[in-house]
């Protein structure tokens, strides 16, 4: 597949603006390109444009090429930009798969770019037939969350597959939830198809959602794409340090999933023991998707003891149900003991 069919014909010709930092790439001592502060502050230099150092520690953990990676501000960024950058305002299509993560559409609407929707089938995986006979050369974006955002299920991996090598577009898979799966992450396909883009951040497992960090890997086609049209410095200084620093403490992230795997165990065995709750779906997040008698009722009761779940009563398929995060051993004994009082 050739991705510059894909790209918007403005885009193709873009000239990409050209940095006082991107254009000198040797050693030097004295820095007056930038037109910078000279004095002293730890930030009064523009960050590195292309986070090299970042990347090259991301790399050695993703076994992932840093030329096959980019950074946003947030994942957000990469689906914004990855929107600018195939979808034609008017004319253009991207296709989610809901009920699925909310920015998907917002970012499309925002550009004018129509959302088409297929549906999850009732086992919350996505209907690859549909999805592959309903697309056309205006279907430019697919969006696939997995582990997905509501439902918590990863969808097959077969599928993923399937759809990256016969879609006729790009191919987005959001991982932002892959560290608390059981399920391979989709990396291992990058090398097959040059249409695929896979997501992730550092707003969940590495617990860093204040940073701001995302993360996309693909080919070097999309990649470049996404270099040229990101703003110059969208990384700044003090993300790209603290990001650093917490990529050198692997084992503290890996302890955080392990505690928030464990206390999403015994939060699952508590709540089947709820005469209320109805059904508790299989979860490969950090998050419980769970079906009660009278959500609303349910969802201003806890706001009433000041605690915060979300509702999702209303979003396709998922009718009755709260979503709720994985949280601390003692937050989520407050939850279940406000929830043990419920309805007595
Ligand atoms: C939380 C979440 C993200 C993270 O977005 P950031 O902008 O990186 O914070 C991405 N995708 C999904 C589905 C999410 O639930």
């Amino acid at each position: 597949m050739n991705i510059n069919s894909l790209v918007r014909p403005n885009i193709l010709d873009l000239k990409p603006y050209s940095s006082a930092r991107s254009e000198f790439k040797g050693v030097a001592d004295v820095f007056l390109d930038a037109n910078e502060n000279p004095f002293e502050t730890g930030l009064n230099r523009y960050p590195d444009p292309l986070q090299r150092r970042l990347k090259e520690e991301i790399s050695k953990i993703k076994g992932i090429a840093a030329e096959h990676i980019f950074l946003g501000n947030g994942s957000d960024e990469a689906i914004d930009l990855l929107i600018r950058i195939f979808c034609e305002p008017g004319l253009d299509r991207i296709i989610i798969l809901p009920p699925t993560y909310g920015m998907y559409k917002v970012s499309a609407d925002i550009s004018n770019v129509a959302v088409q929707e297929i549906p999850l089938k009732s086992d919350f995986q996505p209907d690859v037939d549909a999805i592959l006979s309903q697309s056309d050369e205006h279907s430019k974006i697919l969006f696939i969350c997995s582990p997905n955002n509501p439902t918590g299920n990863a969808f097959k991996f077969d599928k993923i597959n399937d759809l990256a090598r016969d879609f006729p577009g790009i191919v987005v898979v959001d991982e932002a939830y892959i560290d608390f799966s059981t399920q391979n992450s989709a990396l291992e396909l990058l090398p097959q198809y040059p249409n695929l883009a896979i997501m992730q951040t550092f707003s969940k497992a590495w617990g860093l959602a204040g940073l701001r960090l995302g993360m996309a890997f693909a080919g070097k086609a999309i990649i470049s794409l996404l270099n040229s049209v990101k703003p110059p410095y969208n990384i700044n200084q003090l993300t790209q340090q603290a990001a650093l620093k917490a990529l050198q403490n692997y084992s503290q992230q890996e302890s955080w999933v392990q505690s928030i795997l464990q206390q999403r165990a015994i939060l699952q065995q508590q709540l089947a023991a709820l005469e209320y709750v109805e059904r508790i779906y299989p979860t490969d997040a950090n998050f419980l998707l769970v079906k009660v008698a009278k959500p609303n009722e349910l969802y201003r009761y806890l706001i009433d003891r000041k605690i915060i779940v979300r509702n999702r009563s209303k979003a396709p398929l998922c009718e009755g149900c709260i979503r709720i995060t994985v949280g601390r051993a003692e937050e989520n004994q407050r939850l279940f003991a406000a929830l043990a009082e419920y309805g007595c």
